[in-house]
């Protein structure tokens, strides 16, 4: 009999999807870990497992405690999964912008759902701080207490990326990764993978594909939290360096526009066969930009984070797009 033990057994080990057309095009090997088929259809599982683990580890999460974080609503879900699977309840803070899918999605994994206006980090009603402030208080008055995940600070994030998806991209491509980019929302995936890649090849290069708004992109190409424009994507875009991505081996950084994100995400649907959220179209855009600097004959891996019907009422809706001047594919109108 061949049985997984636990639910928390399906996260991680997921396959490398070459990007046929993607290479085709650049003369390099384009690679895409395939994590939305981690059992909570997204690549912040492996975060949720990593925070509740060493939560479990430190004696902070207590047997029949409260998880509870701020979160766009991938973290969340994977949290509510895991932390079901391992007996506990889960509290999250949305931003009411976030998709609907995504809160219907947290709501189906049994989270409790606080949804708060989207104001900026440094208003104390900011998503992530009221997730703090909530924490405390369930601490002091649950039975079984209760943490705060804290994903953006808490480097159990990045650690877990250290320890898996570092290494499987390494052994998956038998060392012959020359180049990796993803986005960064807290930096866990960037960090984690950046780190353990270099420290099996010094030479591989790293770089960030941003988002429009976020200030990663000038942070490491001119050293200035600075930005430009805005973007419809989720999950990703950051304001500052968070403690995950302190001390990550970045070389490079491409700032990628809705646009591009778009025509990007477009083509891997009748090209690829593949229906992606927004983050997945930043990664592959930035991989090809990769691709151009390091020049045919290259590998480079990127990771597909999640799937577009999570995002079926915005990236894929017509009406969506055009209220926003944003191009609709023939297929979709
Ligand atoms: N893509 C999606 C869809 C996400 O939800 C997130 C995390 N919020 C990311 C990418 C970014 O991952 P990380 O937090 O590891 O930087």
């Amino acid at each position: 009999m061949t049985t997984s033990q636990s639910l928390t057994d399906l996260i991680g080990k997921t396959p490398l999807i070459r990007l046929n057309r993607v290479s085709e095009e650049t003369g390099c090997e384009i690679y895409g870990k395939a994590e939305f088929l981690n059992p909570g259809q997204s690549v912040k599982d492996r975060a949720a497992l990593g925070i509740i683990r060493d939560a479990e580890a430190s004696g902070a999460l207590k047997p029949g405690g409260i998880i509870v974080e701020g979160t766009a609503g991938n973290t969340g879900i994977g949290l509510a999964m895991v932390g079901a699977a391992l007996g506990y309840r889960t509290q999250i803070v949305i931003p009411r912008t976030q998709s609907e899918e995504k809160k219907i999605a947290l709501r189906l994994h049994g989270a409790e759902l606080v949804e708060v206006d989207a104001v900026p980090y440094d208003n104390p009603n900011n998503y992530v701080h009221y997730s703090r402030r909530l924490a405390e208080e369930l601490a002091e008055k649950e039975p079984n207490g209760a943490i705060w995940a804290n994903q953006f600070d808490n480097v159990a994030n990045r650690n877990i990326h250290i320890a898996t998806t570092g290494p499987e991209i390494w052994e998956q491509t038998e060392g012959k990764v020359d180049g990796f980019t993803c986005a960064v929302g807290t930096g866990g995936t960037l960090a984690g993978v950046a780190m353990a890649l270099k420290e099996r090849k010094n030479d591989v290069t790293i770089a960030v594909s941003d988002p429009g708004g976020s200030k990663i992109h000038d942070w490491y190409k001119k050293g200035e939290l600075t930005t430009e424009g805005g973007s419809i994507t989720e999950g990703i875009g950051q304001g500052r360096v968070t403690a995950n991505l302190e001390g990550a081996p970045i070389d490079d950084a491409f700032r990628i526009h809705d646009s591009e994100m778009l025509e990007t995400l477009f083509r891997l649907v009748t090209e690829e066969g593949l229906c992606l959220g927004g983050s997945s179209g930043i990664n592959i855009a930035g991989a090809k930009r990769l691709a151009k600097e390091l020049g045919p004959g290259h590998t480079i891996v990127t990771v597909l984070c999640d799937y577009g019907h999570r995002y079926a009422s915005k990236l894929y809706n017509p009406e969506f797009l055009r209220e926003k001047d944003l191009p609709v594919p023939p297929w979709l109108s």
